[in-house]
């Protein structure tokens, strides 16, 4: 798997070759704010290096998936989302994945329905 495909998206913003707004960035995870807001915090925290989506965390690649999460808890920290929040990972057709790489969505600052539509 390259780590960057040129047709992605994410892979893009992640470049800065297409500019968005950021939230948290480092070598291996960039933070920034979803263009179509769900929730008055609406963040989508994703690696830098392409992976096509939640089913493609294998052993090797998933310590950058621990790092989203561990990025995700500092942010809501430094947010103030001391009510909670949700972290989403919509994965493939049924998950309603719409761009094909993996992004954790960090929602935030209302209360949150369950289930899911
Ligand atoms: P998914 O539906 O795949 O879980 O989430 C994709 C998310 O990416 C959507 O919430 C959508 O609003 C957001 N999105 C798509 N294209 C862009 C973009 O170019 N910039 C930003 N900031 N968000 C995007
Ligand atoms: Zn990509």
């Amino acid at each position: 798997m390259n780590s960057k495909m040129s047709d992605c998206i994410f892979c893009k913003i992640a470049a800065g070759e297409i500019p968005s707004k950021k939230a948290y960035e480092d070598d291996r995870v960039l933070a920034f704010y979803d263009l179509d807001p769900q929730a008055p915090v609406h963040i989508l925290i994703i690696p830098k290096e392409h992976i096509a989506s939640a089913a493609e965390i294998t052993e090797d690649n998933s310590s950058v998936a621990a790092h989203i999460f561990e990025v995700a808890a500092r942010l809501a920290k430094e947010l103030g989302l001391d009510g909670g929040f949700r972290l989403v990972a919509n994965t493939g057709a049924d998950g309603g994945q719409t761009v094909q790489h993996l992004h954790v969505h960090l929602l935030g600052g209302r209360s949150m329905k369950w289930p899911p539509g």
